[in-house]
């Protein structure tokens, strides 16, 4: 088994080799217990080696000497507000960020957005990043849901491990990309609520091992 730093670290530089981030773009944590591991404030993704990672409990008290990401309050409040969520995803992907500036909710145009809860994905309303402010508009466009988009930044996905939430910011840069098109087709049509409801229903019993 992995350590939890490396973990972290494989992860975001798989997020650079597909084009997620850049640089030091996005940010990526785990929860193990009381503890929270996350990446570094200002680190480019390709420097970035096990001892950079850091290491807080949830109160944001520091275990080691290492500065955590800049949203490191935005990712402790996740944590705080929604026991189940074990992971914390934050990315600058293209077609998410697109969206984002253009301040989107993204609707029920495929049956796909069941994926991340409900009949939507809404994008937070504005704050500079790194800012309480921000955080608390996360935590209000993510309720009930499993990612968001952030204005004018990027997007980001919860889960009950790295890998749910891994996996649902790619997904998440995919949709957005399939939205942005289906929107300048002015060709779009939307399902129903009837039928995101039975996609609601089915996706409780469909079970995607992660
Ligand atoms: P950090 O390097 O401080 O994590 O900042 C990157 C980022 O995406 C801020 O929103
Ligand atoms: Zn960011």
């Amino acid at each position: 088994m992995k350590s939890i730093g490396l973990q972290i670290i494989e992860t975001y530089k798989k997020h650079l080799d597909i084009g997620l981030n850049i640089g030091s773009e996005g940010n990526i944590s785990i929860r193990d217990n009381q503890k929270v591991y996350i990446t570094p404030s200002g680190i480019d993704i390709k420097d970035l080696k096990e001892k950079h990672i850091s290491i807080l409990d949830l109160d944001g008290i520091k275990n080691n000497k290492i500065k955590p990401s800049s949203e490191v309050d935005l990712h402790l409040m996740l944590y705080k507000n929604r026991n189940e969520i074990r992971s914390v995803v934050h990315c600058h992907s293209e077609w998410a960020s697109i969206l984002s500036c253009q301040r989107k909710d993204i609707l029920q145009f495929h049956y796909m957005v069941a994926e991340f809860g409900g009949r939507d994905i809404k994008c937070a309303e504005y704050a500079t990043f790194g800012t309480k402010k921000l955080a608390k508009n996360v935590l209000k466009a993510i309720k009930k849901r499993k990612g968001c988009l952030m204005a004018n930044h990027g997007q980001i996905c919860v889960g009950k491990n790295l890998e749910e939430a891994s996996h649902l910011s790619i997904a998440l840069e995919k949709l957005s990309k399939q939205y942005f098109f289906c929107l300048l087709s002015k060709n779009l049509k939307m399902l129903s609520d009837n039928e995101m409801k039975e996609v609601l229903k089915s996706f409780s019993n469909y079970k995607l091992k992660h």
